[in-house]
């Protein structure tokens, strides 16, 4: 941490004030029908920071409310934001259980650290964040299909407009039971829309790190997609057209080599990409299966549009904590729709990886990355 921080907080000073019976939700009836994040628990974690008292005050768990800001508020202007995505799961022997936490408190502490707001413990955070959940624990849905997304969000809200690191902060987090992130096509698969004119990420920029304002810009070529009938945008970066990420996703492609020796390939953490927990997940999972090669390494469009024309290209599909994985049929570049066989594999990689990880996630398979709250 940053010394200059101050004092952090710990999940022994928490304070609860519940929700008086009158203030509770009605919860939804079909959990795996739900859309994402259109509804929350009763509950929710705020814990503040201001420079002039010291540091990090105590965490409280309220009712949800809305916020109070002065309208100077950074976050308000210069989009001091930043955020994780993370999921709870109710397993088949009933546990709740999360998935890697401690790599999302790793991930927010850096995009943090790049937006001048304080850092904070991960691990006094996560303790905060199971008690939430426990309290909130019916809303942990009871199926496969549906989970309990959880949103914390790190904001500056210092009332002066300087561009200048926010001296008061709020880490906060909400939560939304939600089913299944995509509506995809009927074979479960997703089209794409790849513009070379469009960039999401750059060297030097914040593409690796969580930040809303890396999100904004995307949305109105999301709607380009979708006013052309496709699912999710491909983002491409260089002249090479390199594929970075699908959506709010990591992308990887499995195809056969020149000597027919298949390998699973994802693109490097150069910057450009999220360092997706999913991702890291996949990759450490298919090294150790050792069935198949796995590489990090560039993916080009011409590339893609080569393994096709030799038959060789297997399977593309995007990944993360909404979706899990996310197979590809289908890309528009250029004006060209590129198809994706990734439904036509007979034992298709995804779904294997898909299985491991629900499995792990749901408590079908004993693993040290799910963790119970
Ligand atoms: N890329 C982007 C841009 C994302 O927003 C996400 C979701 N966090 C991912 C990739 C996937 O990351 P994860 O596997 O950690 O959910």
């Amino acid at each position: 941490h940053d010394k200059d921080v101050g004092q952090q907080f710990a999940a022994v000073q928490l304070a609860v004030r519940l929700a008086a019976p009158h203030q509770l939700q009605p919860k939804p009836d079909n959990d795996d029908a739900l859309a994402f994040g259109k509804v929350f628990t009763d509950h929710m974690l705020k814990i503040y920071y201001h420079r002039s008292l010291g540091g990090w005050q105590r965490p409280e768990i309220t009712p949800l409310e809305n916020l109070v800001m002065h309208p100077a508020a950074k976050v308000l202007h210069y989009a001091v934001e930043l955020f994780e995505g993370m999921k709870a799961y109710r397993g088949v022997d009933g546990k709740i259980r999360i998935f890697r936490p401690n790599m999302n408190m790793n991930r927010m502490n850096l995009a943090a650290k790049r937006s001048g707001l304080p850092t904070f413990e991960g691990e006094e955070y996560i303790k905060c964040l199971s008690r939430l959940i426990s309290i909130d624990s019916e809303w942990v849905p009871h199926s496969e299909a549906a989970s309990l997304y959880i949103r914390p969000t790190l904001i500056g809200i210092d009332p002066t407009l300087g561009v200048a690191s926010s001296d008061s902060a709020l880490l906060y987090t909400i939560l939304s039971p939600v089913g299944s992130y995509f509506k995809a096509d009927n074979d479960g698969a997703v089209s794409l829309l790849a513009d070379p004119q469009y960039t999401r990420a750059w060297p030097g920029g914040v593409g690796n790190r969580k930040m809303g304002s890396n999100y904004a810009p995307t949305i109105n070529v999301q709607k380009e997609a979708a006013q052309k009938g496709l699912q999710q945008v491909l983002w491409l970066y260089g002249e090479d057209h390199q594929l970075t990420e699908v959506g709010t996703m990591n992308i990887f492609m499995f195809y056969a080599q020149e000597n027919g020796d298949k390998v699973l390939v994802t693109p490097p953490l150069n910057g450009l990409i999220l360092p997706g927990i999913t991702r890291d997940s996949i990759l450490a999972l298919t090294k150790q299966w050792g069935k198949f090669e796995v590489r990090e390494e560039v993916i080009t469009m011409p590339q893609v549009s080569q393994l096709l024309n030799e038959g060789r290209l297997l399977e593309l599909f995007g990944t993360g904590t909404a979706c899990v994985v996310s197979p590809i049929n289908r890309i528009n570049y250029m004006g060209t729709n590129l198809y994706i066989p990734t439904m036509e594999q007979e034992k298709p990689i995804h779904e294997t990886i898909r299985e491991t990880l629900t499995g792990i996630q749901y408590g079908k398979i004993e693993h040290p990355w799910a963790v119970t709250i």
